[in-house]
């Protein structure tokens, strides 16, 4: 590029695609994305400018979102790969632009930095960086020691050219790995030309890494010996006088004031192993340090060249007398958030970064997948980030058995139980994490081809090291991070794995999920056994420290012995016929209430939660506790009461060694500080608790009605959010659902539905695709990919005896309806080829028509047409089913029959292309049970929303769209790619009687109104038999 060439934001038309022609619908969800971030960027420019910032109102920035509705099959994955790489590109080389810098003096002529990095040098001022100021109001020593603005320039430039020295390392380092992963391939190609190619380069790829840890191991131990010739202060004599006294005084409570703001120490095992890591490899600060002078620095270890500060530029020191005497400000948050980085990244969190999220494995694997073939996909870095279960390197923790691994495997738990456990003991420490710079040089390896999560697991297991920590560790250098929703959307995930989102573009796929991930992330239980458990450690920690705790600690342990008792004594009496009790008929009770009902009703309506939630954080009394009764049996007979009462205690409950039953009943009060829009508790009382005054089963529920607030903390940090899907409208439906309290984007989201709905859904003929841009919320649809003729949608309201097909709750279960239902099914045998996938509406249907059918020979019947196959019961046993129905369906004479459920397992992230489901067959319409307090609750809510706004959603809509979501998941199974085809068939009377139904069908699939006329079984029947003789 031209140096005087001003860098152009990239859009739908020039950004690389690996394709000579995307379809029309990739170019145009492209271009959505892109103008909807240029105009994000272009006010940015303009606040800045203006001195405003990009704050709302109240002071809180606010990401703009992006909802992408593009059905399966229409390339929707590569879409959002270049869109988003295109502009990640684009980002990091804005941020690292030459700055202009100006002379403190009016008059004084500009002069210029140049940077001695791989990236092109380019002229253009950022407005962000002209007026970046200190905050006047931290210490000014904090702030690299200058406040004097014209010297501010000078730094920021300083630090660009210390990140870009350090990015260049990096990226040397990484593209002379994937040189000698090219020569080693060539040369393997041409010797062993008869290898399949993926499981070649896996091996090479892992054999590189072998031979990096064993040079990484090498200098190690050259330094250890260098260590010991300077000798060791200390030792282990200092180890060995620690007394059982200063064990008990780690668990002992500080003094507490509660308007104190001390940083609590982490004594989180998780960070223990992190930060051992991080912290063996002494030489690494003074190494970097040596790169800004000196860019082509070889031979840094792959910890220093992964170091995150680096990577953003804030560990650069400009004045090391200066930064030495400000260092008690070092870790606090306030200067961290004042050290100046490059990109406005989080200060350590390492580059700028896309960061996406999925459901699946096999989602994120397809992502990494189209990543790949995108023109960024050879040297961007990538890291996926699993649970210890998918990535533990170690067998002897993953498995009772490495004889039998199918059958032993371990629960994630257990895994992590088992994990955590070694970490603390150092003597039977991981082998895995023996070296940390076999770690760290895992973590580098990763870098260099994106790699999904069972690549990270192959590789760990190949470098004898733990991919778990090191995809941690690559986590700083990672362009993108692949993850599933539940590590991006809890915050205290967030924050244990160290994933900051500031400034990072959030990519969500398949986001109709979110609010259910929401709901299950937020939801918790309270059970009697682990109320009594909590009160019972309590009261021996009382016991043990009673003479040394400082009275204000001593009212705050009463308070929340105050609580335990109360919620004991509530559970532990079931209600008698209250009004709001609901008995199933076995005798057991439940009741559903506010939190504030429930602070009532246990009589602690006087009792500020909020300070006492507070004491139990500040004073870290869970992990106190936690670790007060781990280590009981350190003591011998001064505490034998106390040890035999814990003893007794975990005989009676299972309790993890890692899991406070104090932290459980925090999170549990955390909870009832929500509004009783956010959230209601279910008390329930088992059937034999009913019956029997302990209780011992009975148990708080809290269940999350509304999961906006949830996702605050994302909206607030994140550059721009992108929700993608298959199946997102109707938009106000999701919106209502994850930002329900923001009335901007639920004004935005309305307006952008109607504008869909007159614009594209009604419109003849129909555009590919329809954009409403909004400040607050951009919304894109699009249609399919396939030509029209190949897709047959019917309706079917009667059967082969004309019988009408009456799926309702209350009709279905009828003897002639299931077996209309098998001669229907038996019919469209003969006319469907290859694959026929079957949805139901739910699992007991599907048993009960079973049932029915194996008593009237139906079965057998239907079995001699086309090979039955069953959705699994068992998650686990999903893949070995769907490989023997794939493998009769393409290839045998007859095809294959599959029945499964409506929002079950195959319903969704299952790819039945071509032969796999030549035709859909939904029965019946799977609306939720409206009797559900809790789905109650919420339409009612969504109800008062809509009157207070005058806008978004009514209850009955929201409940439609639940049905017709899990619809037309079910129907997306099918037709994958441009060249597929397949009959659609809607089984049910009320899809030609009811038009809310037919509307909330995908606009790709309703070509015209249905006619009830046309939906009899002989006419369906006659239109797929012509369907399939044309293909
Ligand atoms: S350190 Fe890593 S390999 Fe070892 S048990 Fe833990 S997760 Fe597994």
């Amino acid at each position: 590029m031209d140096s005087n060439q001003e860098l152009q934001f990239p859009t739908g038309d020039t950004v690389p695609f690996p394709y000579p022609q995307p379809y029309a619908v990739q170019k145009e969800l492209m271009s959505a994305i892109l103008t909807s971030l240029r105009q994000l960027e272009q006010r940015e420019v303009s606040n800045t400018d203006s001195c405003n910032g990009d704050d709302d109102a109240d002071g809180k920035k606010s990401a703009p979102i992006i909802m992408v509705e593009s059905p399966t099959g229409t390339g929707k994955s590569l879409s959002l790969a270049c869109a988003s790489m295109a502009w990640l590109r684009y980002c990091q080389e804005v941020d690292l632009i030459e700055v202009v810098v100006q002379e403190s003096s009016s008059d004084a002529a500009s002069t210029t930095v140049t940077f001695t990095a791989d990236v092109d040098t380019k002229k253009k001022r950022r407005a962000w960086l002209d007026s970046w100021q200190p905050d006047s109001s931290a210490p000014s020593s904090t702030l690299l020691g200058n406040t004097n603005s014209a010297a501010t320039k000078e730094e920021v430039n300083q630090v660009k050219t210390y990140a870009i020295s350090n990015r260049a390392a990096l990226n040397k380092e990484l593209n002379a790995l994937r040189t000698r992963l090219s020569k080693l391939s060539n040369v393997a190609a041409i010797s062993q030309s008869d290898r399949d190619g993926i499981n070649q380069e896996r091996v090479l790829r892992e054999n590189l890494l072998k031979s990096g840890i064993s040079r990484a191991l090498a200098v190690a131990r050259k330094r250890s010996r260098n260590d010991q010739m300077v000798g060791r202060k200390g030792g282990d004599d200092h180890v060995k006088k620690r007394k059982v006294a200063a064990v008990e005084d780690e668990f002992m409570l500080d003094d507490y004031q509660s308007d104190e703001e001390k940083k609590c120490d982490s004594s989180d095992s998780e960070d223990e192993v992190l930060s051992n890591l991080k912290n063996t490899q002494t030489t690494t600060t003074s190494a970097i340090q040596k790169i800004s002078k000196q860019p082509t620095i070889q031979n840094l270890s792959a910890k220093a060249l992964l170091h995150g500060a680096n990577l953003d530029g804030s560990g650069y020191r400009v004045d090391p007398e200066r930064n030495a005497r400000s260092k008690s400000y070092s870790n606090t948050t306030a200067q961290s958030n004042k050290t100046p980085t490059v990109g406005q990244v989080t200060p350590g969190s390492g580059l700028r970064k896309i960061i996406y999220a999925a459901r699946t494995h096999s989602q994120l694997s397809q992502f990494i997948g189209e990543l790949k073939r995108t023109q960024w996909g050879k040297d961007v870095k990538v890291v996926a980030l699993g649970s210890r279960s998918v990535l533990c390197s170690n067998d002897d923790v993953l498995y009772h058995s490495s004889k039998d691994k199918k059958r032993t495997r371990r629960s994630e738990a257990e895994i992590t139980e088992r994990c955590l456990d070694m970490q603390k003991n150092n003597e039977s420490k991981c082998p895995m994490l023996e070296s940390s710079e076999a770690v760290s040089t895992l973590a580098l390896h990763s870098l260099t081809i994106p790699s999904d999560i069972e690549d990270m697991a192959n590789l760990g297991k190949a470098g004898h090291a733990c991919s778990y920590y090191a995809s941690r560790e690559a986590l700083s250098a990672a362009e993108v991070v692949v993850l599933p929703y539940n590590s991006l959307l809890s915050e205290s995930a967030r924050q244990s794995i160290g994933l900051t989102l500031k400034n990072a573009l959030v990519v969500i796929d398949e986001a109709h999920n979110v609010p259910e991930a929401l709901r299950g992330i937020s939801s918790c239980q309270l059970s009697l056994s682990v109320i009594e458990a909590a009160m019972s450690q309590l009261a021996a920690y009382t016991a043990k420290y009673l003479g040394r705790l400082a009275g204000r600690n001593l009212s705050y342990l009463g308070q929340i012995r105050r609580v335990l008792l109360a919620m004991s004594k509530y559970l532990k009496k079931p209600p008698q016929n209250k009004c709001n009790e609901n008995d199933d008929g076995g005798g057991s009770k439940k009741e559903m209430l506010a939190a504030v009902d429930l602070m009532f009703r246990l009589k602690l309506d006087n009792l500020n939660l909020f300070t006492l939630l507070r004491y139990i954080q500040k004073s870290r009394i869970s992990q106190k506790l936690l670790g007060f009764v781990n280590h009981a049996g350190i003591n011998t007979k001064a505490d034998s009461a106390v040890t035999e009462q814990l003893e007794v205690e975990q005989q009676n409950t299972f309790m993890s060694r890692h899991i406070s039953a104090l932290s459980i009943v925090e999170t549990f009060l955390e909870r009832l500080t929500c509004t009783s829009r956010e959230g209601k508790v279910i008390v329930e009382w088992p059937g034999d608790s009913a019956s029997n005054t302990s209780g011992s089963n009975a148990m708080f529920r809290f269940v999350q009605i509304h999961s906006a607030s949830l996702l605050d903390s994302m909206v607030e940090e994140a550059h721009a959010i992108i929700l993608a899907g298959g199946t997102l409208r109707p938009f106000s439906h999701v919106a209502a659902e994850l930002f329900g309290q923001n009335d901007e984007v639920m004004k935005a989201a309305s307006t952008g539905e109607v504008e869909t709905s007159k614009q594209y859904d009604i419109a003849t003929p129909r555009p590919s695709s329809f954009v409403h841009i909004n400040p607050q919320l951009t919304t894109f649809t699009c249609g399919h990919v396939i030509p029209s003729t190949n897709v047959i949608t019917s309706y079917l309201s009667s059967g082969p005896t004309s019988h009408k097909l009456d799926f309702r709750h209350n009709s279905r279960s009828s003897n002639e309806m299931i077996d209309e239902l098998g001669r229907t099914i038996l019919n469209l045998c003969n006319v469907i080829p290859s694959g026929f996938v079957v949805f139901l509406p739910s699992y007991n249907y599907e048993s009960a028509i079973f049932q029915r059918w194996r008593s009237t020979d139906m079965l057998s019947q239907i079995n001699k047409k086309k090979p039955i196959h069953r959705e699994p019961k068992s998650s686990r046993d999903l893949d070995a089913a769907l490989s023997r129905y794939s493998m009769e369906a393409s290839s045998s004479k007859t095809g294959a029959l599959l029945f499964s459920v409506m929002g079950g397992k195959m319903s969704e992230g299952i790819n039945f292309a071509n032969d796999m489901a030549r035709a859909v067959f939904v029965v019946g319409l799977p609306y939720p049970d409206i009797t559900d307090p809790v789905l109650v609750e919420k339409m009612q809510s969504l109800d008062r929303e809509y009157q207070r706004l005058g806008t978004g959603i009514t209850g009955q809509s929201y409940y439609q769209n639940l049905c017709m979501r899990c619809v037309n998941q079910s129907v997306g199974r099918a037709i994958r790619h441009a060249n597929d085809y397949a009959a659609i068939i809607l089984a049910d009377y009320r899809y030609t009687s009811d038009s809310r139904i037919w509307k909330g069908l995908p606009a790709w699939l309703r070509s015209e109104v249905p006619d009830p006329s046309n939906s009899t079984f002989g006419k369906v029947l006659k239109n797929i038999r012509g369907f399939f003789t044309e293909k």
